[in-house]
């Protein structure tokens, strides 16, 4: 596409091909595994567009190609969950024998994977503090191969250094790698700040419905052809259903992460007044830590946020949450739908440690009116007192 004004106007343009596909502007569904070929030397040829189910259809071309705008990528290639996508990544960067940085706010299960299945592929992984910016270049070794990095920390938002990390890992030849599925690239392009490796759980804001599971890894030069190696070699898929809800959430995902940012911005400085709340965990609140480097990097805030409360019993937490009637309990974020749960950081830490007395709260602020959402917490923290003076 020539002359993009702005993503705004590329979100509903980007690989979209209505002459590829009868003049509809949605490619089809492309359910398939056999290709057929027209003859025996066109299939030895390999120069077939499309040959086999798992390499790719003009489904899943689509919503690549747009992710390949979007992000200003080499390449992008789709998993079948944002998990998926972080451990592909790390594994198309990193073998027996190398060495991998992790930040300490990193998302929980990828956590896991280096501590399980990484180690004992035998890669060695170091845990940082995530504000360690261009300190990082302490910790890089000889046989440092990547440096993952995750902004904000989806329980804890920290912001990283995105540019500082990435100029200290260049300099000793380390990939860097990092899960951007707060931000989306619509808000943050992390390659244009030195990322090679883009990482998102689409499940979040690009599905944006709550009713399909995928990753996305999208490239820059230095990586793409590892991550396409490994990708290929994994036998990595997403079926073409959901890729095509994917690429319908894609389209709305300007004016949806709007509103989230709105409500999520109403909540956050509500929240910031009330009593029981001793810290609000939002980027783009002025009182939140990383806010001068959110403010430098990011164009934007999305929907999900933590408070941590004034100590209180468990409980007493339960009971405000436990009676909420716009917020469901559950995991994930990036839907239509508020979301609420508690996160104890402590277990989830090794380089750096969580100090705070009150209990963390971390909610997803969905498409709702936000005074809806408000006067529902209120009842919530009413309820928290309740329980406090009766126990
Ligand atoms: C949810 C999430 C993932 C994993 O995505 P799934 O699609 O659930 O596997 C990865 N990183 C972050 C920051 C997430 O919030």
């Amino acid at each position: 596409m020539h002359k993009v004004i702005s993503d705004t106007t590329l979100l509903a343009h980007a690989g979209i091909d209505p002459e590829a596909h009868h003049g509809f502007v949605n490619p089809a569904v492309y359910r398939g595994s056999t290709v057929a070929f027209p003859s025996v030397d066109a299939m030895a040829q390999g120069t077939q567009r499309y040959r086999y189910g798992r390499w790719g259809n003009p489904t899943s071309d689509a919503l690549c190609e747009a992710l390949n705008t979007l992000e200003s990528a080499e390449g992008t290639v789709l998993c079948p969950s944002g998990l998926a996508a972080c451990t592909t990544a790390i594994l198309a960067v990193c073998g027996s024998g190398d060495h991998l940085l992790v930040p300490d706010s990193v998302y929980g299960p990828v956590r896991h994977f280096c501590d399980t299945a990484g180690r004992r592929m035998g890669i060695e992984t170091t845990y940082y503090d995530p504000l360690v910016g261009e300190g990082i270049a302490d910790l890089i070794k000889p046989h440092t191969k990547a440096v993952f990095t995750e902004s904000p920390g989806s329980h804890t938002f920290e912001i990283q250094d995105i540019p500082a990390i990435a100029a200290a890992a260049h300099a000793r030849n380390a990939l860097v790698l990092m899960d951007n599925s707060w931000a989306t690239p619509l808000f943050l392009k992390p390659l244009a700040l030195g990322v090679d490796i883009s990482i998102m759980a689409a499940t979040k804001y690009i599905v944006g419905h709550s009713d399909a599971m995928l990753g996305t890894i999208a490239c820059g030069q230095r990586a793409w052809d590892k991550v396409r190696d490994m990708h290929f070699q994994l036998g990595q898929f997403v079926g073409p259903d959901d890729v095509a809800l994917a690429l319908r959430g894609l389209r709305t995902l300007d004016v949806r992460l709007a509103r989230h940012q709105d409500n999520a911005l109403a909540v956050a400085r509500w929240l910031e007044t009330q009593p029981d709340v001793a810290r609000v965990l939002y980027p783009a609140l002025p009182s939140h830590p990383g806010h001068d480097l959110w403010s430098r990097d990011f164009r934007g805030a999305t929907g999900l946020l933590s408070f941590v409360t004034r100590a209180a019993p468990p409980e007493a937490v339960a009971a405000m949450i436990d009676g909420l009637d716009l917020f469901r309990i559950g995991y994930s974020w990036g839907g239509f739908e508020s979301l609420v749960m508690t996160i104890d950081p402590r277990s989830l830490r090794s380089a750096t440690t969580w100090e705070e007395p009150g209990q963390l709260v971390r909610l997803h602020i969905g498409l709702e009116k936000p005074d809806d959402l408000i006067a529902d917490l209120s009842r919530g923290f009413a309820r928290l007192n309740r329980a406090k003076e009766g126990t």
